[in-house]
């Protein structure tokens, strides 16, 4: 294993694009994040497969980007090697019978225009969701109409304890409320499988959606979505707002006045500001209600909740 300084001149050899002490604030919907020691853009399965033999080789740890829409990244930033898929990984095409491929790095807001584009529906309940396939795919992102999973023909992995890749079918797969059985692999592409539609159906219903989104979430400010996974019984922003807390504010962060499971960063917030915020939300609500919210957005780097 080498010390930090010295994988770093590794690294930078064999990733002369790497940037090094890269603020994670640029690459989360938050803007929140202190420095990655290591980030790196990777084209294709060969590059992800040697940033892999690189990790193994050299001792840092591996994190896995997608668009950064679900993160809080630790003030302290990441230590390791961030790795974000691109090139290849962005693209999506349709095969025959309605089978969409997409790389992990495609965006789901790509996805969803593509498929209304070309007839096929099934997407429209992620319309808005910004993140990227391998993000959605770890998280089942979705909305209570449908969630990615439930899309899933197959997944493409590759173990980074091995270097494999293999496909994952769909019985091999759980998915569940926000989680899924995927993780720690990584998630190189997929095949989902849609189903033709009327096309002006397929926009009506993602306008739809949109409209609603809009109506009912700071869509405009710096976000990861829902903070908290709905408990059963009252969804998570109602027992928040129940406790008096839209509005509360902590440090840069607040607690959003449209709803009350975002969090926002209005002004130059810490991860820290976030942490202590979410805290003051558990506290209250385990107070009025007996309930303990459990998050549902990912902490990455050195941080306590
Ligand atoms: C305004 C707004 C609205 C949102 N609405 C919704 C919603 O309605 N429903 C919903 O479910 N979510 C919603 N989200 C949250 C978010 O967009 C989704 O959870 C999304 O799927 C996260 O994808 P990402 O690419 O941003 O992942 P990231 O946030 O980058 O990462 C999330 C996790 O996935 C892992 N990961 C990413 N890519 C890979 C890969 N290729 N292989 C292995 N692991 C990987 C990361 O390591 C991390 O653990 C919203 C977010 C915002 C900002």
């Amino acid at each position: 294993m080498r010390t930090r300084s010295s994988w770093r001149g590794e690294a930078a050899r064999a990733f002369p694009a790497a940037r090094f002490d890269e603020p994670m604030r640029r690459h989360t919907t938050f803007k929140i994040g202190g420095p990655a020691d290591c980030y790196v853009e990777i084209p294709d399965e060969r590059g992800l497969r040697r940033a892999v033999r690189f990790s193994r080789a050299n001792g840092p740890p591996l994190f896995l980007l997608g668009w950064g829409s679900k993160l809080l990244v630790a003030d302290a930033g990441i230590r390791g090697l961030v790795v974000r898929l691109v090139g290849a990984f962005e693209r999506a095409a349709f095969l025959s019978g309605g089978r969409l491929r997409a790389g992990a790095g495609a965006r789901l807001p790509k996805l969803v225009s593509l498929a209304a584009r070309e007839g096929f529906g099934g997407l429209e309940p992620l319309a808005g969701i910004p993140g990227t396939v391998g993000g959605a795919l770890i998280m089942n992102a979705g909305t209570p109409q449908g969630s990615i999973g439930g899309l899933v023909r197959c997944v493409r992995v590759l173990d980074p304890a091995t270097g494999k890749a293999r496909t994952l079918h769909r019985g091999q797969v759980r998915f569940g409320y926000r989680t899924s059985s995927l993780g720690p692999r990584i998630v190189v592409g997929c095949e989902l499988q849609l189903k033709a539609c009327a096309k002006d159906d397929i926009i009506t219903h993602i306008r739809e959606y949109q409209r609603r989104r809009s109506l009912t979430q700071p869509i405009h400010s710096h976000n990861i979505g829902s903070i908290f996974k709905n408990p059963p019984g009252l969804p998570a922003a109602e027992l928040i707002d129940d406790c008096g807390l839209k509005g509360a504010v902590c440090g840069g962060a607040r607690v959003s006045t449209k709803h009350a499971n975002f969090i926002e960063n209005f002004s130059q917030a810490s991860s820290a500001d976030v942490l202590e915020l979410i805290s003051r939300i558990r506290d209250r609500v385990r107070a009025a209600h007996g309930v303990d919210l459990e998050l549902e957005m990912r902490v990455v780097g050195d941080a306590s909740v």
